[in-house]
């Protein structure tokens, strides 16, 4: 059955009634529902306050691939024990992501150097 509640706008509600009333959860006005909403009401603010990471006073150096790792396994832990939104996951993994990036080129970089300081070496013995 659907609700009986008509909205401000004149439109009738058409969400299915809770057994036992002629309105559903949103417009019921039995005292139990109505306590239900608010717990259900209370509720949704604190998940929407947990959007927010705590802010954290350290700062944490992220200098090499185990740093970063080490914040993976963290916000990886924190998001299953509920204490970190996942966006904000999300967010971390997408920053680990460009940094691990970073020092892959970093690593590319260095033996590219050290190739190129053989080559060198060799050339020079070569024009003896
Ligand atoms: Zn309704």
């Amino acid at each position: 059955m659907e609700c009986e509640y008509i909205k401000s706008n004149g439109k009738k509600c058409i969400a299915q009634t809770i057994k036992g009333d002629k309105f559903c959860f949103a417009h019921s006005s039995k005292p139990i529902i109505i306590e239900k909403r608010n717990n259900a009401k209370s509720l949704g603010g604190k998940n929407g306050r947990k959007q927010m990471l705590t802010p954290s006073k350290t700062i944490i150096s992220l200098k090499n691939p185990n740093d970063t790792l080490t914040l993976l396994e963290q916000t990886i832990n924190d998001v299953r024990q509920n204490k970190l939104a996942v966006n904000q996951a999300n967010c971390i993994g997408y920053l680990c992501n460009i940094m691990s990036k970073i020092f892959e080129q970093q690593q590319v970089e260095t033996r590219l150097a050290v190739l190129e300081r053989v080559v060198l070496l060799e050339r020079k013995k070569v024009n003896r």
